[in-house]
């Protein structure tokens, strides 16, 4: 496998946000989303096999907890990753998959817990999504829409009407998207969209879903990796 990083810290973005994870980051992607805080996850990395990350894990974390599995987009090394998350489960990890929703999730165990980007509009992706993903998604899964613009809410607010997804999921997220430059202060003035405006647009329209900030950008510089 591909790795760029693995470390960790807490978790940032779904329901299982502020609890102590290891994070197993991927290198690369096939998507380029205009906000992309995860350039340099694009190329590079080192080369390791699922058991020696599995080893890594482990020595973060002996006795089993949280893992993340993310990137850049890691079901793009679906061959090698599928073999890794079911040693982790085996280990009695709690995992979480974060991509983009693009490629087939069919393989991913079921024990795993997706958290599936629908990539809106205004991210330059959209429409990217692959809707017979959705047949694979359970209550156990997470569905989450970063949003930069109003059109993106809308997009979504629509979409998850369309297709009922608060009741095919355990959450609908609809996070913000920070500027991919922001660095300094902890607080939402790196936001492309002010998450005043996007509670105010779900109050009004009793949206299903839950607003949901990146947590580790109002803990650490948002410039920070490796956290
Ligand atoms: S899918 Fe994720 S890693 Fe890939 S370009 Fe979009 S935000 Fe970046």
């Amino acid at each position: 496998m591909q790795i760029t990083e693995i470390y960790k810290s807490l978790q940032g973005e779904s329901t299982y946000a502020g609890l102590v994870c290891v994070f197993v980051r991927l290198t690369g992607c096939n998507l380029r989303c205009t906000w992309c805080d995860s350039q340099y996850t694009f190329y590079g990395g080192h080369q390791a096999s699922p058991e020696e990350v599995l080893d890594e894990v482990l020595a973060l974390s002996p006795n089993g907890g949280l893992v993340e599995i993310t990137g850049g987009e890691p079901m793009l090394q679906e061959r090698e990753l599928v073999p890794l998350m079911e040693r982790l489960l085996e280990h009695r990890f709690t995992v979480l998959l974060e991509t983009s929703g693009e490629r087939p999730l069919g393989r991913v165990p079921t024990a795993v817990v997706k958290v599936v980007d629908v990539k809106c509009p205004d991210s330059g992706e959209g429409g990217t999504f692959r809707l017979d993903n959705l047949e694979v998604l359970s209550r156990r899964d997470e569905i989450k829409f970063v949003l930069s613009t109003r059109a993106d809410y809308e997009f979504a607010r629509d979409f998850t009407a369309r297709h009922q997804l608060s009741e095919k999921v355990n959450a609908v997220l609809f996070s913000p998207a920070f500027r991919k430059d922001a660095s300094g202060a902890r607080n939402s003035s790196h936001c492309l969209l002010d998450p005043q405006d996007l509670a105010d647009w779900m109050i009004a329209d009793g949206v299903p879903a839950r607003l949901s900030l990146q947590l580790h950008k109002f803990i650490w510089d948002p410039a920070m990796k490796g956290v």
